[in-house]
């Protein structure tokens, strides 16, 4: 929590103001008013004042959002006390938290997590039970034509390519791996339709292999408001998370980001008063905070 006093919400009915707006003038503070109008940002957060000693901060910084400058000279996102903070953040927020798509197999994770694509995980899982059902082995989608799969994951989107995808798949899981889904990196993105982040969730969930961070829409806008990277290219996220994030954490981490986009991080209005990692966090798209607001921190 910052040091010093807490600020006090802004008034709901904005009674305190009627007085002033009566006689003409503007309201007290109206200039942070209007940059916090959309969303409940305190607007001392939003002016220059004293920050909170928190991870990140090597010293006391006096910076305000009107002085980056001298607050990029004091303040390191990646420090590793303030990463260690989030993770244990997230452990609070989402202790033992695993891979949302329901499965079986890792050939059922991988026919889950290729559907996923653009498509929520709840209807993910709507479609495969009745999916598995219909074809229970890598077999029975190698023996498809993508078209006769089609129509049982139209719901989830992009389904021609999909179909593709799978049937593709599981053609070379059969007639290159024995009908086992391969357990490496490599191996894994030489399948039709996998690329690092189907692998990953993968090699992580299901064969319990750090290799990479999951890196999906979710992950992409949080560390980019907590100004893990600046990254927008998936690769260079990851690239910039394996970096900062102990390696026996990629998998978890990936997984509680990913709840985290669901449940509170969410694109738009994300639910700050309720997260654990708020005095962490300096994005610009808050909707509360008691401490300084980046603007450079953009999801
Ligand atoms: S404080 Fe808000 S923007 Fe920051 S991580 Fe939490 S929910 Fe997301």
């Amino acid at each position: 929590m910052p040091r010093g006093n807490m600020p006090r919400q802004p008034s709901r009915s904005g009674r305190q103001e009627g007085a002033r707006r009566a006689q003409g003038a503007p309201p007290k503070g109206a200039a942070a008013q209007s940059a916090a109008a959309r969303s409940n940002i305190h607007p001392a957060s939003l002016k220059a004042r004293k920050a909170p000693k928190a991870a990140g901060l090597k010293k006391k910084s006096v910076s305000g959002a009107g002085d980056a400058a001298s607050r990029v000279s004091t303040y390191d996102p990646l420090a590793p006390e303030r990463v260690r903070q989030i993770i244990a953040g997230l452990d609070q927020l989402y202790p033992g938290v695993t891979c949302a798509l329901t499965h079986r197999s890792a050939w059922e994770l991988l026919v889950a997590t290729i559907l996923s694509a653009q498509c929520t995980d709840v209807r993910v899982n709507l479609v495969t039970p009745v999916l598995f059902e219909k074809y229970p082995t890598v077999q029975d989608f190698a023996a498809l034509e993508p078209e006769q799969l089609e129509p049982d994951i139209r719901s989830t989107g992009f389904f021609r390519n999909k179909s593709k995808s799978l049937v593709g798949a599981a053609r070379k899981v059969v007639a290159d791996f024995g009908g086992n889904v391969p357990p490496t990196m490599e191996e894994l993105l030489s399948l039709p339709g996998v690329a690092r982040k189907t692998a990953n969730v993968v090699l992580g969930t299901w064969f319990k292999k750090n290799e990479g961070v999951v890196v999906d829409t979710h992950v992409t806008r949080i560390s980019r408001r907590l100004e893990l990277t600046k990254q927008e290219d998936a690769r260079k996220i990851e690239e910039d998370l394996m970096r900062i994030i102990p390696r026996e954490r990629w998998t978890d981490f990936s997984h509680q980001v990913i709840w985290h986009g669901r449940k509170l991080c969410v694109a738009r209005g994300p639910k700050c008063a309720d997260c654990a990692l708020e005095t962490l966090c300096h994005a610009a798209d808050k909707t509360w905070s008691t401490v300084e607001i980046h603007p450079e921190a953009q999801p």
